[in-house]
């Protein structure tokens, strides 16, 4: 008999506000996540098909003679160009799609987490069973970060969040909110969101 395949769950949240150490809490309690922003990175490193789409589309110097990929090239290319910005998404996104189905395969727990920085602003969550968004506040958040990358000024900060979807907006789409804010205990909150996938994965 086939075993079941696991609730796929969406994890996301702006910038800073706490997506990467919420994911710590739910491995500790065994639920493997898959690190969607830095699994993309991975492939566009070493997924020979990626990379030589990424070269057709924007030139042979996005990689190296010794195949790295160079970062700064492609970043002159996409910057403040939502055409480029486009059309490497469009190469990215379906290959980190495939690359997450076949990862999926290989897990057994009733659900996974999905952590991505973007899931509604692309419609990820379509392919998804609900999404989580950690959700704190713009004042704590622009203050953790610059704590944790003291090379980003916080007018770089508020560029990044400027891009991002409102967190009210994304808290009327998800299927459940993470308040991370400082007033409020993080384990008990994923404790019940943990609980309540397991009963849904047996429903
Ligand atoms: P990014 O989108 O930039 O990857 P993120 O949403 O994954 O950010 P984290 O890296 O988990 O956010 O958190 C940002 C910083 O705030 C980290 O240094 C983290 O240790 C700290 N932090 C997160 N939540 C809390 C909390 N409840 N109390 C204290 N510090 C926290």
């Amino acid at each position: 008999m086939n075993k079941p395949s696991p609730l796929k769950i969406g994890i996301t949240g702006g910038i800073g506000s706490g997506k990467s150490t919420v994911c710590k809490i739910f491995e500790i309690l065994g639920i493997p996540v898959y690190y969607a922003d830095d699994r993309a990175k991975w492939l566009m490193a070493n997924d020979p098909d990626l990379k030589a789409s990424i070269q057709s589309e924007f030139g042979i110097e996005s990689y190296s003679e010794t195949g790295e990929l160079n970062r700064q090239y492609l970043a002159e290319k996409v910057f403040s160009n939502s055409e480029a910005v486009s059309k490497i998404n469009a190469l990215v996104h379906p290959c980190v799609g495939r690359d997450f189905e076949s990862w999926v395969k290989q897990q057994s727990t009733p659900y996974v987490l999905k952590e991505a920085a973007l899931i509604f602003e692309s419609g990820g969550e379509k392919k998804l069973d609900g999404v989580i968004n950690v959700s704190s506040p713009l004042k704590i958040r622009v203050a953790r970060v610059l704590l944790r990358d003291p090379h980003r000024s916080e007018e770089q900060i508020n560029h990044i969040i400027d891009q991002q979807m409102p967190d009210e907006e994304k808290n009327a789409l998800a299927n459940y909110v993470i308040k991370n804010s400082e007033n409020k205990m993080l384990i008990p909150q994923v404790l019940a969101i943990h609980q309540e996938l397991f009963e849904k994965s047996n429903s």
